[in-house]
């Protein structure tokens, strides 16, 4: 059984930003990197937009070229499973039958995307789009599909849509609730991107769910919805969200709630077992009620850097402020804050120059903003996240008034 200092599960953003952080910091331990993927570790947001509608080839989304690797002392142990976890032997056991030990394990292990639970959801050509191997998939059947049905409008089916649009394929766009976006941006946001998309000629069926996907010959032919229509389709993309991978804690007693519960410094309820990106729950100042799960990149690679540095003997509190992006068309949506429980919505600019940005209130504090094409406002809405606004709405509408502006009438909350 081989033994290392700090196991790491999960070679996705999280967890290959741990080891590099780690190494980075002078860790002189033995590290290995355990991940079920065989691709050399890679970026997950281009495979809805550049990798899927450009040129952009696999080789470019890999964070770090072979030879780093190839000249670091991490040991990787790609295309490997984690199956189990034995918390008091601090073990883990690979889907081959093996055993590593660990004096620390970080788990990164992410997430799976959901699967429809309908008739026909495993046909040819309906697909997820979380891991490099899906947009392969994907990108090979493009070229031979000329109606495709996108089953979700959050952001990875719109960011789908729209790389499929560009490619020329006719795109729907099935959304079971009334509106996109309804779990991560405000009406405003959501109205602009489905306008957008309109404009590109996507079709939109909204608080519509899904029967059946029908098939001939084990290939998709098209999509049934609840109400009995037939949407014909030679691709089927599923966007519905995200499973946290946390089966392994949880089997091996961790506490669990929407993911693996950790606390302030990502710490599990094992000893010795940390959990960060996608498939924590962290404690966070940023909401009322205190905890969260992230899907972004900001949180994986920034949890990264927390556990590495509690690891390098530097332990500090996780409670980085919440970013997030998405690109569209030539449209760029940032947002900065998180938009969970806001009271009030204040809209900054016209939506109809395709620059705005909109400012989501709890009570009399900016919980977060939200801004299209408009760096400005993304970046000064940074530093005011989190802060007392004395200034009645139309002020704050007021697009000439900077954020800025803003931040040095208030006070911290
Ligand atoms: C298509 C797409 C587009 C996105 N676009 C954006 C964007 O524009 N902006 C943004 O901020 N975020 C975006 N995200 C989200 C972002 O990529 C994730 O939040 C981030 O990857 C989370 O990092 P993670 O390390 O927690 O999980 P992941 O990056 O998913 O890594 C987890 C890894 O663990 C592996 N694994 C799972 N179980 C096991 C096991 N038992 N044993 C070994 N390995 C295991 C998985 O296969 C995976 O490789 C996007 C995600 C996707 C899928």
């Amino acid at each position: 059984m081989s033994h290392y200092d700090i196991v790491v599960v999960g070679a996705g953003h999280a967890g290959t930003q741990t080891v590099f952080a780690l190494t980075a910091g002078g860790f002189t331990g033995s590290i290995a990197l355990i991940g079920d993927e065989i691709s050399i570790p890679y970026e997950r947001p281009p495979l809805t937009k550049g990798y899927l509608a450009d040129s952009m080839l696999s080789d470019e989304l890999a964070f770090r070229a072979e030879a780093w690797w190839a000249g670091s002392t991490v040991e990787r142990h790609l295309g490997t499973a984690v199956v189990a976890v034995d918390a008091d032997a601090h073990t883990v056991t690979t889907e081959d039958g093996g055993t590593i030990s660990y004096g620390t394990l970080v788990w990164s292990a992410g997430g799976e995307a959901r699967r429809l639970p309908t008739p026909g959801a495993d046909l040819n050509g309906v697909h997820v789009v979380r891991k490099l191997s899906d947009a392969e998939h994907v990108k090979r059947l493009v070229a031979t599909t000329r109606k495709a049905v996108v089953i979700g409008g959050g952001y990875i089916g719109l960011e789908t849509a729209a790389s499929l649009r560009k490619l020329g394929i006719e795109v729907t766009v099935v959304e079971a609730l009334e509106r996109l976006l309804q779990r991560v941006t405000g009406e405003d946001i959501a109205a602009y991107i489905k306008a957008k998309h309109e404009g590109e000629g996507v079709e939109f069926l909204l608080g519509t769910g899904v029967s059946e996907i029908l098939g001939e010959d084990g290939h998709v032919t098209g999509v049934q919805l609840a109400s009995g229509q037939v949407l014909p389709a030679d691709l089927v993309i599923v966007g519905i969200g995200l499973i946290p991978n946390v089966r392994q804690l949880a089997d091996a007693g961790a506490e669990i709630g929407n993911g693996v519960l950790v606390d302030k410094f990502c710490r599990t309820t094992l000893p010795d077992v940390y959990a960060i990106g996608d498939c924590a729950s962290f404690e966070s100042d940023w909401v009322p009620d205190d905890r969260l799960r992230l899907e972004s990149v900001q949180n994986a690679n920034d949890q990264a850097k927390a556990v590495a540095n509690t690891l390098l003997g530097k332990p500090q509190p996780y409670d980085a402020l919440p970013w997030f992006w998405s690109h569209q068309y030539d449209d760029r949506l940032q947002t900065a804050g998180v938009l969970t429980g806001y009271d009030s919505a204040v809209l900054r600019g016209d939506p109809a120059t395709g620059k705005f940005s909109v400012v989501y209130m709890r009570g009399d504090t900016v919980a977060a903003v939200d801004a299209i094409n408009n760096v400005k406002d993304y970046a000064q809405a940074k530093s005011l996240i989190g802060r007392t606004v004395a200034a009645d709405d139309s002020r704050l509408a007021d697009s000439a008034v900077p954020l800025k502006a803003f931040v040095t009438e208030s006070q911290l909350a």
